[in-house]
């Protein structure tokens, strides 16, 4: 017998399942609006134009090596990423209180950050919003932290966010609880909280001294604008606090395969930066020992140059318009088929997803009976919808809302 046998057959991942019967399925008008992934109005993935006319750079220089980077990866590309995170005239970059890690995307950030915090701040207590990413409880959990606690954040009811229900949770939290925050365009539900609400956030996490940790997967991406989007983490740093923020180039660059990213930290005490940058070298060390180089040059020759920078803010500006507007298409036609129920949710969130109320039975029968791939949870990918086949989604979700 094998010794492999012990092993049993793990869960299917939601996302990646649904997203493998739709391109499995040979229905015509299929739609798949599951993975988080811009996809133009064709229905097309997007290479954005700067990203391509850089990759030719980078193929035609003869003078670039394979060599590996440092374990912190590319100093120059972590720089660029923080100033663009924080803003370039942050106080707290000139008086050296913030560095970068290059780290493998988003997901990277995050699971290097949670093993940091675990293992040399000694955090054992996470709290992430429900609902949230899918991936969140897994990364902190395997990084270390045996506590694993929700907020409230989406009331079902009202379609918008639990304020009461948020600040209750925290004030209830236990010090030295790492909460997990949403940067911008909250994931699965597309609602961010108001500046009111972060402030009253920021107050009680204060009060009960819990730290704050951003996940900012769409800087950008969102609003279409680098300083709106990041408006909630810099108002943290104003406060005072000290944090750490993963960023993924995954969405506003859509170099999602290329695992870029970056784990901000901000601290208040400059002097402790050499010591933090040691144990972090040791916390990716031993999990893959130094980052990729291929999408971190892309990303920082885009970031360190004027006209290639000004083109990649168009884009972001094309990706976040279109989205927005597919909201409003989405709605529009709901509205004109009379389709029981308010969707005016769907234009008040932002960012790449919509997170539609649909129950688990009508999204089976958007499935099975229209070849509409979506989450049980009832989150579509905005993205997924074009001006060829809004229509056609409309009425499937009028048929499922009304059966
Ligand atoms: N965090 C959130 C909220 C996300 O939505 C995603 C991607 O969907 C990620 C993190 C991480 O993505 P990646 O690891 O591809 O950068």
């Amino acid at each position: 017998g094998s010794r492999f046998q012990v092993v049993e057959q793990g869960p299917p991942i939601e996302v990646f399942q649904k997203n493998k019967l739709f391109l499995e399925d040979t229905f015509q008008n299929k739609v798949n609006l599951t993975v988080g992934a811009y996809r133009d109005e064709n229905g097309k993935p997007w290479v954005l134009p700067v990203v391509r006319k850089v990759e030719k750079q980078i193929a035609a220089d003869d003078t670039l090596l394979h060599e590996y980077l440092p374990v912190l990866g590319m100093e120059q590309f972590s720089a660029a990423s923080v100033s663009m995170l924080l803003g370039e005239d942050s106080p707290v970059i000139a008086s050296g209180r913030a560095f970068g890690v290059q780290t493998l995307s988003g997901t990277g950030g995050l699971r290097v950050g949670a093993e940091f915090l675990n293992r040399h701040l000694k955090y054992n207590t996470f709290y992430y919003s429900q609902p949230t990413w899918e991936n969140h409880h897994l990364v902190f959990v395997r990084s270390g932290f045996p506590n694993a606690r929700e907020y409230r954040y989406w009331d079902a009811k009202t379609r918008a966010i639990d304020f009461d229900g948020l600040i209750e949770d925290l004030r209830s939290a236990p010090a030295d609880s790492v909460v997990l925050l949403h940067a911008c365009a909250h994931n699965p539900t597309g609602i961010d909280p108001t500046h009111d609400q972060w402030e009253k956030i920021a107050d009680v996490m204060e009060e009960r001294k819990l730290f704050p940790f951003f996940d900012s997967a769409y800087q950008g991406f969102a609003s279409g604008d680098l300083d709106k989007d990041a408006w909630a983490v810099r108002y943290f740093i104003k406060r005072g606090f000290e944090l750490v923020c993963a960023q993924s180039y995954a969405k506003n660059f859509g170099l999602y395969n290329e695992r870029v990213g970056n784990l901000t930290v901000v601290t208040s005490d400059a002097a402790l930066v050499p010591a933090l940058k040691s144990q972090l070298t040791w916390v990716v060390r031993s999990i893959y020992s130094n980052p990729p180089a291929h999408g971190a040059r892309v990303v920082a020759t885009v970031l360190s140059d004027k006209a290639l920078f000004d083109q990649w803010r168009e884009h972001i500006k094309t990706m976040s318009s279109r989205v927005i507007q597919m909201r409003e298409a989405l709605r529009a036609e709901l509205i004109k088929l009379g389709t029981p129920g308010s969707w005016e949710h769907i234009v008040k969130q932002i960012g790449l997803f919509s997170f539609t109320g649909l129950t688990a039975r009508q999204v089976a029968h958007l499935i099975q009976e229209y070849h509409i791939y979506l989450l049980n949870s009832g989150r579509i990918n905005i993205c997924g919808l074009n001006p060829g086949n809004v229509q056609y989604v409309a009425r499937a979700i009028h048929d499922a809302v009304t059966k």
